[in-house]
């Protein structure tokens, strides 16, 4: 067990209770004595004396001891609350449930019969957190918390075993039904909203699923393994669930490999930008191209940045990486046709930096590209994780002339009121909307809807992903004039046509 100091209870406390535990009895069992004998104590032999001092003696022992013991039982009962409860929801605390999945599997050796453990995350915990503030944070815990317990039968065990991370055993036998019916039930319930004291606050789950005795019978194990499910449903979408798998474990290797190998990567050189045209569908031109980074990996060929560009961001190499690709767009674009403007992808480490502004300038400066042949392209989710920066940025950058464009448009916030907050020049409907366009009517009116708004907003809107003409009629219909997809060109290398550089460009 982990130790835990007992505050109520400091070496020196616990010492001066000991002592005076046994000064009293001593002093309680003198007195008694005293009264006993009726003051007669003088008359008696030094035997019977030295008898009832010893007497006394073990009496004070007695006492410390007694008092020693409380001590310990009440430190014993301290550091149990302090590291098997969670103190904000009366759950297990992690240590307690780890240990609940071991008694567990011991059961399943014996009987035979499977139980599940559910791991369930509260998608963004910690932006929540730091946007609503922690004590708001707590009370949407508190409030989670009693939800699970209420949805689940009394016997079943749950632990808080993350900041916003539960963990529930499920026995195959259990009397909710299937494991399956019983995930999507408490997904169901515990997203619906929490009415906290300031707001009304919603949220969404991942969870992850795994079986003892299938998947493993050690708990850290399973709870490793558990989690990589959790992560795999995460990284489908929000609200979403998946089963563990061993291919997931291959998965988190890889990244693991992808983390070990970028800054080595980068020290290579092996990065590259490919670019992809954006038509206008109006005048029937090129206006501009999108730059788009490769990893060529000297010995794995081609690494897609879906893979990499999120490992980057947690390790912090995006900085580097994302100045590289700034720096080298805007020396390219000298060599795009000069009615062109580059647009680079800005990942949202980087928006967030507090030098962002200052860095864009210092790298038009080096390269000496007009602010206006320079369009960065930032995700909704970038901008919303500090609205105030984020406003202060995009003021500073439509200030000097740069073009911004909210990429992947329509997947993030369903709140659109932030956008009258945020100054930008471009709207970027998501790939997805395009893709469902021939098959279903609902993301045609999505389109129209996003193309009414950026009117209405004063900005212009861009279409990705387009590959089908139909889909380029659909998307003129609906008064989108700008596209880019494989219909009009692969993202492909620059090429610099000797010896007229001025007209060359990115070929497909
Ligand atoms: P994104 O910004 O949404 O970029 C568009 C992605 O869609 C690109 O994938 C592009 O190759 C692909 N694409 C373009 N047209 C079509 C089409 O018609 N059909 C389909 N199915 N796909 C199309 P890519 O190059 O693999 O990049 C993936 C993502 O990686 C990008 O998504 C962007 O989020 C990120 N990324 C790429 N380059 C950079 C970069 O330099 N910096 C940062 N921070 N992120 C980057
Ligand atoms: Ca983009
Ligand atoms: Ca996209």
């Amino acid at each position: 067990m982990p130790t835990a100091k007992n505050p109520n209870r400091s070496p020196v406390f616990r010492l001066i209770t000991i002592a005076a535990a046994g000064l009293c009895s001593f002093v309680i069992g003198l007195w008694g004595l005293d009264i006993g004998f009726g003051g007669q104590t003088d008359a008696m032999t030094p035997q019977t004396l030295g008898a009832i001092v010893a007497s006394l003696c073990a009496l004070a022992a007695a006492g410390s001891s007694l008092s020693y013991f409380a001590g310990v039982d009440e430190s014993a009962d301290y550091v149990f609350s302090e590291t098997q409860i969670d103190k904000l929801t009366g759950l297990n605390a992690r240590t307690a449930m780890v240990g609940k999945i071991a008694e567990a599997a011991v059961r399943v050796t014996r009987t035979g019969e499977p139980v599940y453990l559910i791991d369930i995350d509260i998608d963004r915990f910690k932006q929540i957190n730091d946007a609503i503030g922690y004590s708001h944070g707590d009370e949407l815990i508190r409030g989670f918390a009693k939800r699970l317990r209420a949805t689940l039968p009394k016997d079943v065990e749950i632990g808080r075993i993350g900041a916003g991370e539960f963990a529930v055993l499920y026995p195959d036998s259990g009397s909710m039904g299937d494991i399956d019916v019983v995930v999507r039930m408490l997904i169901e319930r515990l997203s619906q909203n929490y009415r906290l004291s300031t707001h009304v606050q919603s949220i969404s789950l991942s969870v992850g699923v795994v079986a003892m005795p299938k998947d493993s019978n050690d708990p850290i194990l399973l709870l490793r393994r558990s989690n990589l499910a959790l992560q795999h449903a995460r990284s489908r979408g929000v609200g979403g669930w998946a089963v563990y798998e061993a291919r997931m474990g291959q998965v988190a290797e890889h990244r693991q490999w992808v983390e070990s190998e970028l800054g080595a990567a980068f020290d290579r050189g092996d990065f590259e930008l490919y670019y992809q045209p954006q038509m206008n569908m109006i005048e029937g031109r090129v206006v501009g191209y999108e730059a788009l980074i490769r990893w060529r990996h000297p010995e794995r060929g081609m690494i897609s940045p879906m893979e990499f560009i999120p490992v980057a961001e947690e390790t912090g190499i995006i900085e580097q990486i994302g100045r590289w690709v700034l720096r080298k767009a805007c020396a390219d674009a000298h060599h795009l046709p000069e009615d062109c403007f580059v647009a680079v992808n800005i990942s949202p480490v980087q928006f967030t930096d507090r030098d962002f502004v200052a860095t864009v300038c210092a790298i038009l400066d080096e390269t000496g590209l007009p602010a206006s042949r320079l369009e960065l392209e930032i995700t909704e989710t970038a901008m919303m994780r500090d609205r105030e920066r984020a406003a202060r940025i995009l003021r500073d950058l439509s200030d000097l002339g740069i073009s911004v464009a909210v990429d992947d448009f329509g997947t993030g916030y369903s709140n659109l009121s932030y956008l009258l907050d945020f100054s930008f020049q471009k709207l970027k409907i998501d790939r997805s909307f395009v893709n469902r366009l021939e098959k279903d009517q609902g993301s045609g009116a999505v389109v129209s809807t996003i193309v009414g708004l950026s009117r209405a907003l004063g900005v212009r809107t861009i279409a990705e992903g387009v590959e089908t003409e139909s889909q380029a009629t659909l998307l003129k219909a609906a008064g989108c004039e700008v596209v880019q997809g494989y219909l009009y060109g692969k993202p492909a290398p620059l090429k610099i046509e000797a010896p007229d550089l001025q007209r060359s460009y990115a070929v497909h």
